[in-house]
């Protein structure tokens, strides 16, 4: 293998196999270094198998409630461990598939761990602080290392799991505390809560899902509390002891939880380790790589994309970054990845999906009087028999003067898929008009979309 590339690209998960692949697309020399799985957070320990989580817990519970439809079962139960294998197995498939795709692509997998020996050299070692078994030049390097999860440095932390930790376990044990009030926490309280475990959440604010419309944060926390979720706000957890299995966890109130297992969903930092960025003197601020709008950091030929940079921590937003990058680079097509109305969707128990402006930032920014919402709030047809289950609560907020839809915000089934659709319209300049205009399909919960009052 030659030991110069036209483009280094460091890290494999979705930002620098999506910008490794389009440069080698337009004939560039790519090499793609990874220390870990090929796949990164996103395929190996995040959305993918989160999501397969949420399709298991989501048919355990469906079952419990299929009588109103006629559906019965006799002895049914739920194989915790038969899940967690099928998920692993799955996540194992797409990881190979990744690795083909990178062959099929022409670029160069090297297996290892890269850092910088200077501006346009990496040297890869076998783990992170191990010893140097190559060297390889690029004309210009991405990194695109990704993020890690963030334990807080409380004594006995190292006894809590990071959301890495729960695609490894054989089981979930009967009560898990989950800290955090963020994606992750909440996604988890949901699943284990949805397998029947015990979950109590320990949230140090004041309500869940800081950042999205508030009514969607209520209306999940009403369908968390109503599932049975302990939620205990306006605390934090200041120490951990016992063992695995046997858990205290001493409480900022001076009490204490005894569970199991906690899961820490604190958050996310950029994986800046072993990098040696100080050989190439790219800049930090805060643990992050600042870049400009075209990816690039303060050295002209390295360039940054995706969670690493710490913007916006999604993966679709680090594929749009790196295929942006690599058509601007090497495809002669110069453009950058459009960080404006970028749909969200949280994978809860009810789902929640938003893009664009929250009912608290829309009034902050052109003031209560200059916007108009519309919100509906009902019982799914799906829920018609047993009557039971959270409601679907949909919202649209829009400008009063060009009656401009500027937020569109969803709690219920299918919200993901609903809002994705949503977001092309709103990004094309839908007004509340065209929404009345549309015609409705129906029976369906989209259908509230277009016949807001
Ligand atoms: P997050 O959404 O930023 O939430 C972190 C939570 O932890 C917040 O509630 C925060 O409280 C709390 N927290 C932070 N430090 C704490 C401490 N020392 N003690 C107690 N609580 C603490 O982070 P995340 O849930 O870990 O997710 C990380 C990122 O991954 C997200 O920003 C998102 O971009 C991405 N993600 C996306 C999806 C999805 O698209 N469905 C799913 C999972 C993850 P405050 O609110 O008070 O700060």
């Amino acid at each position: 293998m030659d030991h110069s590339y036209d483009l280094i690209v460091l890290g494999a998960g979705s930002g620098g196999l999506a910008a490794a692949k389009r440069a080698a697309s337009y004939g560039a020399k790519v090499a793609i270094v990874e220390g870990d799985r090929v796949g990164g957070t996103c395929v190996i320990r995040g959305c993918v198998p989160k999501k397969l989580l949420v399709y298991g817990a989501d048919y355990w519970k469906k079952i419990t409630i299929s009588e109103s439809f006629g559906v019965s079962y006799k002895d049914v139960h739920l194989n915790m461990e038969h899940l967690l294998v099928n998920v692993r197995e799955e996540v194992d498939r797409l990881n190979l598939l990744h690795i083909d795709l990178l062959k099929k692509s022409g670029v160069d997998l090297i297996d290892g761990w890269g850092s910088f020996s200077d501006p346009k050299s990496i040297n890869i070692s076998r783990d992170l602080t191990g010893a140097i078994e190559r060297r390889i030049e690029g004309n210009q390097i991405l990194i695109a290392v990704g993020g890690r999860p963030r334990r807080p440095s409380i004594p006995g932390s190292e006894l809590g799991w990071v959301s890495d930790d729960m695609f490894l376990q054989k089981s979930f044990p009967k009560h898990v505390l989950v800290v955090g009030a963020g994606f992750i926490a909440c996604e988890f309280a949901c699943i284990l809560n949805s397998l029947g475990i015990q979950v109590t959440q320990l949230i140090r604010g004041s309500r869940l899902l800081r950042g999205f419309d508030k009514d969607l944060a209520t209306a999940l926390e009403v369908n968390l509390k109503s599932n049975g979720v302990r939620i205990v706000f306006g605390h934090s957890p200041i120490a951990i002891s016992g063992s695995p299995g046997d858990l205290k966890v001493s409480t900022s109130d001076n009490d204490f939880i005894a569970c199991e297992a906690l899961l820490f969903a604190t958050g996310r930092s950029p994986f800046l380790d072993g990098l040696r960025l100080d050989l190439a003197a790219v800049r930090t601020e805060n643990n992050r790589i600042p870049v400009d709008l075209d990816q690039c950091t303060n050295v002209p030929h390295i360039f940054a994309v995706g969670d690493v940079t710490d913007r916006v921590n999604l993966t679709p937003v680090a594929i749009e970054e790196g295929r942006a990058f690599a058509d601007s680079n090497y495809g002669k097509l110069k453009r950058r990845c459009n960080h404006d109305l970028v749909g969200k969707a949280v994978f809860t128990e009810p789902e929640i999906a938003s893009v664009g402006f929250s009912e608290e930032k829309a009034i902050k920014v052109f003031g209560e009087e200059n916007i108009k919402i519309y919100t509906s709030c009902f019982r799914p047809s799906s829920q018609a028999l047993h009557k039971q289950g959270p409601r679907c609560f949909l919202k649209l907020i829009t400008r009063s003067e060009n009656q401009k839809v500027i937020g569109c915000h969803m709690v219920g089934e299918c919200a993901a898929e609903i809002i994705q659709m949503a977001s092309i319209s709103i990004g094309m300049g839908a007004t509340k008009i065209d929404f009345d205009k549309t015609m409705a399909i129906h029976p369906t919960i989209a259908e509230e979309f277009v016949t807001m009052r």
